[in-house]
This record gives C-alpha cells, sequence and structure tokens, in this order.
C-alpha cells in the first residue's frame, strides 16, 4: 500500500466560553486545528489533526500548514503508511522538531493502517488494559466565587475530578480561587492544578505552600519549559507531586526531567509529542522509571483525542487518582467527528473506541464549515 495523496485543511473553531489561562498564555477563544487527510493506493483514507497554540508549541496553524505542505508531506508520499518507522524516518530526514505537523501525518497513518487491518489503534499498539477512562475539566481563571461555582456545576455534571487554571499575576488570588474550589466541593473531588508556565520558582513556592491543606493531587507546570533544575528545586521544598506538560514534548525531555528528579508526572498530549508512536514511547519509557501519565489536552476536536485515547487505553501507568482531560470537544462549539459520542459526561467516563483505526467518523460538513483554507499534496519530494 501507497500513499497517494495527503489533503491539508485548516480550520478556525470558536470556543463556546472564553477560556482563561496563565498570564503566560492569556485569553484563547478559538481554536485552530489543522486536518490531513492521507489517501491510498488501496482506497482506504486515515484523517489526523493537531492543534497549534503559539504560545504553547511555538507553532501556528500557518506556519504548521507550510511545513506540512513543503517539507512533510511530499516526503511520504509513495511511503507505505503501515510502516510507522520509516514514516518518522523521512520525517524526520526533512526537518527537525514540527512535532504538531508530523503527529497528524503520523495520528493518519496509524489510522490507515487500523483500517486496513480491521483492528483499533490501541490494539497495534499492544492491545488495551480498559474500555472506558475517567473524565475530568477544567476550568479557567476567574475569581473564587466565579471557580467555586463552575467546579460545582463540573460535577453535578458527572466529571470525575477538575484541573483549575493558575499561574495568573496575582497567586494570592489563584491560592483563594483554589481554596474556594476545594471548600466548595468538599474534600474528596480530585483537583490538580495547572500553572502552564506563568510563575517563577519563588512564586510557585509561595503558592504551593499556601495551598498545601487543599488536597490537591498534583501541580502541573508552576515554571517555564525549560527550567528542568527549577522544578527539581520546587519539587524538593514542596510535599506535593509535580506534573510537566510544556517541559515534555519529547523522548529527551523525558528523559532530563527524569534523571534530575523534577517530576512525578508526565502529561501527555498526542499533537505536543509529535504522534501516537513518540507519544507511546514517552509513556512507556516513564512506567520504566515509575512515572505516571496523565492524558490532557490541548484545545482539540475529536480527532486528536481519538489519537489519544486510544493511546491511554494502553498504558499501564495511567493516573489513577483523577479522571484525563478527554472533555475538550465539549469546549469547542462543535466537534468535527462522532468522538464526542464517546463522552459520556453524566457517568464521568470516555468509552474506548473499537472500530478499526481512530474508531471515529469525521463530520465533514463541520469541517466543511470551519474551513479557512485547504491544500492537497500529491507529488513526492524532489531534492
Ligand atoms: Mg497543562
Amino acid at each position: 500500500m501507497k500513499i497517494t495523496s495527503i489533503r491539508l485543511e485548516r480550520l478556525a473553531v470558536p470556543l463556546k466560553h472564553p477560556y482563561h489561562l496563565s498570564q503566560e498564555y492569556g485569553i484563547f477563544s478559538l481554536a485552530t486545528p489543522v486536518l490531513v487527510i492521507m489517501e491510498t493506493d488501496e482506497g482506504i483514507t486515515g484523517i489526523g489533526e493537531c492543534d497549534p497554540w503559539p504560545l504553547f508549541t511555538g507553532d501556528s496553524a500557518e506556519s504548521v500548514m507550510t511545513v506540512l505542505e513543503h517539507h512533510l508531506a511530499p516526503m511520504l508520499i509513495g511511503a507505505d503508511p503501515t510502516n510507522i518507522n520509516e514514516l518518522h524516518r523521512r520525517m524526520d530526514a526533512a526537518i527537525r522538531n514540527q512535532h504538531l505537523a508530523k503527529s497528524a501525518l503520523d495520528m493518519a497513518a496509524y489510522d490507515i493502517w487500523g483500517k486496513w487491518s480491521g483492528m483499533p489503534v490501541h490494539q497495534l499498539l499492544g492491545g488495551k488494559r480498559r474500555d472506558t477512562i475517567r473524565c475530568m475539566w477544567s476550568i479557567g481563571g476567574s475569581t473564587p466565587e466565579e471557580s467555586a461555582a463552575e467546579v460545582l456545576e463540573a460535577k453535578a455534571l458527572g466529571y470525575d475530578g477538575c484541573m483549575i487554571k493558575i499561574g495568573g499575576p496575582n497567586w494570592k488570588l489563584d491560592a483563594a480561587r483554589t481554596r474556594a474550589v476545594r471548600e466548595a466541593v468538599g474534600k474528596d473531588y480530585p483537583l490538580i492544578v495547572d500553572a502552564n508556565q506563568g510563575w517563577d520558582l519563588d512564586t510557585a513556592r509561595r503558592y504551593g505552600r499556601e495551598i498545601r491543606d487543599c488536597g490537591i493531587l498534583f501541580f502541573e507546570q508552576p515554571l517555564q519549559s525549560w527550567d528542568v533544575e527549577g522544578m527539581a528545586s520546587l519539587r524538593r521544598c514542596l510535599d506535593m507531586p509535580l506534573s510537566a506538560d510544556e517541559g515534555v514534548a519529547t523522548l529527551q525531555d523525558a528523559m532530563r526531567l527524569i534523571k534530575a528528579e523534577a517530576v512525578d508526572i508526565f502529561s501527555i498530549k498526542v499533537t505536543k509529542n509529535g504522534g501516537i508512536r513518540p507519544a507511546k514511547a514517552i509513556c512507556e519509557y516513564a512506567a520504566a522509571h515509575g512515572i505516571q501519565v496523565f492524558f490532557n489536552s490541548m484545545i482539540e476536536e475529536g480527532i486528536t483525542q481519538a489519537a489519544s485515547l486510544q493511546i491511554g487505553a494502553t498504558c499501564k501507568n495511567i493516573v489513577n487518582t483523577i479522571g484525563h482531560a478527554y472533555f475538550s470537544p465539549n469546549r469547542l462549539e462543535k466537534d468535527i467527528s462522532d468522538f464526542h459520542t464517546h463522552i459520556h459526561v453524566a457517568e464521568g467516563f470516555v468509552d474506548v473506541p473499537d472500530g478499526p483505526g481512530l474508531g471515529i467518523t469525521p463530520d465533514w460538513d463541520a469541517i466543511a464549515g470551519y474551513r479557512v483554507e485547504t491544500r492537497t499534496v500529491t507529488e513526492p519530494y524532489k531534492a
């Protein structure tokens, strides 16, 4: 089987409500997914998605489109989509890094491989260890009263835990929000906090000490992604597990963080991590070192979420104290696939799709409705 054409679709999908994040990121109100539709000479089509976020990943939707059109897609025309290792070799030979763009192609190839073999991706990854995964919600920055009201709403809907977005310019306000959420929701509801690189070591330490009695399960990415020593120092002085998100894009990042004893948990995001194969490699490396994995999400549509869920179903070291971030399409105006039918909010879980490939069906009308531009690559790369 050979890849014959790769169509790129750049979309713009509004969020239902603006999402207030750390002072590093500001307010997020429009998602800009880039889709890859991969065709083969056997008539099997695969789909992939990536979710550029310039301040988070260093990629914009426009830059991802350029990299896909001019560097990566031409390298894969004529390649066998079931040989994932060869696809990554070709992509890495074309351009360094660019994890987002590579992830969409990796995902589409897994989708084809699964459809071709009649198996879900979780089976291609060695087999699922669970049929469902608990699902949480995430609340953005606001007042303590609004944060408390939102966590009660999430709990009433059925979500199994909440992430509180912190990392704002006033750490005392974030501490007050954290405490207000805990007091509103009761002592047993699972809560985590995520500063999205918003603070320096001193601020993170002050916040962590202030909320030490709030029963927070873990504290995600308080410091800049590159600050491995800072994370290790914070971990030594706070009696609270730390999670790396922006700091763990690659397997090499994972190695450095573990060697420095800087983290307890890795946040896995399939597009940030460069696709299903590299994300799974980080999960396995983490497992071998006693590190748990938390399935997190960019502002993702259902295609990326399905890819993430296929991996999550296979990992033995998945965090079991809180649900995972398989709620993202519910934050957006509309899902562009039927992934959302797998989110059972009232029961607080997502069910793992067992259909071939990613196990979801794209909503082509929704994709057309959100389209900004489309391009198609059919010619192989010529040096
Ligand atoms: Mg995060």
